[in-house]
């Protein structure tokens, strides 16, 4: 692609994170090119090519499975024509062209702002990025706090790309972030969906989670959660994150698969305890809040983020499953273990007991259970009954509730005294 736009007179580079991880030594996953040919230009020397996006006009171009983008050189000048528009600060169009060294400076960090050259192959830098790439430091570009407004999701770039890359994020980076923190309501629920799956389903998703927490964001895009861990004395619900996302990192590291719906089971999981305790301390029985709890957790989560059905319906389901694990009833048995979301829920369940010490017995049985052939299984669910067999299906904060430790009240304000 480079050649070609070269052969066709145009200036073309290779930018932003592909250099950036390839000077680290990491593996680029993929690659953007800046040019100072304009999108229609660049449609006219490729064939497999798709102009896409008003706000950011770029061009998608196509080889097999691969996407590279492709985008004219932005400067970060109002040229009156309305193609660059800034709105209570946040920049919301961003279409006026400009020199290279403009679109170096209108980049977020100063390691994203490196262009490799194909005619000398040489590394350009107009904003410091080589040296700081070399020091593994994130620093933004320009006057922090303005940058922030421009567009607040770059307080989630400074956190996700330090915790990808082992970098530290600049003093003077980092110092407005808490302040601004709450300018993430203004950003898009779907933009920042696609985020948190970069920030959680990429490898680094506890050095993220740790990151957003140090930084006053993780309270900004989680609110409800994070509510719950600042009450949880026990901390186990913190350790259900962290245990859980070090899991996904463990998982991605194998190549294995990993979910949005269990990545996010996790993550309101606090907000998920938090609504229940609240519904059963108003006096709603058991069965109802775990439902209702599921629902109101998600509902507050959709203000956010923009969390699609498809996710947060397993993710609900993930949370159901937990309560119907305390169940020894034949029935209610098979129908567990054959519900497509048993292995998710499993492991979520063994989750809550690594971080609780808790909840032993279910897996345990669950183990067995799944293991068994189904005669076994009958039998053993058989022999049992009347002594250790039907245990009522309830939420734990209900059936720990009155024995809940060192004299707090019933329904203190502690949603996972329970775990
Ligand atoms: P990765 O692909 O590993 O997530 P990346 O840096 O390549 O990281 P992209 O979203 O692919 O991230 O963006 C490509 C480049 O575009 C960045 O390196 C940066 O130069 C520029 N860029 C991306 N987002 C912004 C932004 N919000 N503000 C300014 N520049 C940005
Ligand atoms: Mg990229």
């Amino acid at each position: 692609m480079l050649y070609r736009l070269r052969e066709a007179g145009f200036g073309a580079y290779l930018v932003g994170g592909a250099v950036r991880d390839l000077l680290v030594a990491g593996n680029p996953k993929d690659f953007d090119v800046a040019t100072d040919a304009t999108p229609e230009q660049i449609k006219n020397l490729f064939r497999n090519c798709r102009l896409i996006g008003r706000r950011f006009r770029l061009a998608h171009v196509v080889f097999g499975r691969e996407i590279i983008e492709v985008a004219t050189f932005r400067a970060n000048t109002d040229d009156g024509t309305g193609d660059r528009e800034v709105e209570n600060g946040m920049l919301v169009r961003d279409n006026v062209y400009g020199s290279i060294e403009d679109d170096a400076i209108r980049r977020d960090f100063t390691c994203n702002a490196l262009y490799y050259a194909i005619e000398d192959f040489s590394v350009r830098d107009y904003t410091g990025g080589f040296e700081d790439v070399q020091a593994g430091i994130m620093r933004l570009i320009g006057e922090p706090e303005q940058r922030y407004r421009e567009d607040p999701v770059r307080m989630l770039r400074a956190v996700r790309l330090a915790a990808k890359l082992g970098f530290t994020i600049e003093p003077a980076t980092a110092a407005p972030i808490p302040q601004l923190a709450h300018l993430l309501g203004d950003a898009a629920p779907a933009r920042l969906f696609e985020e948190m799956l970069k920030l959680f389903l990429s490898g680094h998703a506890v050095a993220s989670f740790e990151g957003l927490e140090q930084h006053g964001l993780f309270a900004e895009l989680f609110p409800e959660s994070a509510a719950a861990l600042r009450t949880n004395r026990s901390g186990a619900l913190r350790r259900v994150i962290v245990e859980g996302l070090a899991n996904t990192d463990t998982r991605v590291a194998a190549g294995e698969p990993v979910s949005p719906a269990f990545l996010f089971a996790l993550l309101l999981w606090p907000a998920y305890c938090r609504a229940m305790a609240r519904l059963q301390k108003q006096g709603m029985p058991a069965e109802e809040a775990v439902r209702l709890a599921a629902d109101v957790a998600t509902a507050d989560q959709l203000e956010r983020i923009a969390l699609p059905r498809r996710f947060s319906l397993p993710m609900q389901e993930i949370w159901l499953m937990q309560m119907r694990f305390a169940s020894r009833q034949k029935r209610r048995v098979f129908r567990t273990l054959s519900h497509p979301r048993f292995r998710a829920a499993f492991d979520f369940l063994l989750l809550r007991q690594a971080a609780s010490g808790e909840h032993g017995q279910d897996v345990v049985f669950w183990q067995q259970a799944r293991e068994q052939s189904g005669r076994e299984l009958e039998a053993s669910l058989e022999s049992s009954a009347g002594s250790r067999g039907d245990l009522p299906v309830t939420a734990e904060g209900a059936r720990r509730a009155p024995r809940r430790r060192r004299g707090s009240p019933a329904g203190s304000a502690d949603p996972a005294a329970a775990e």
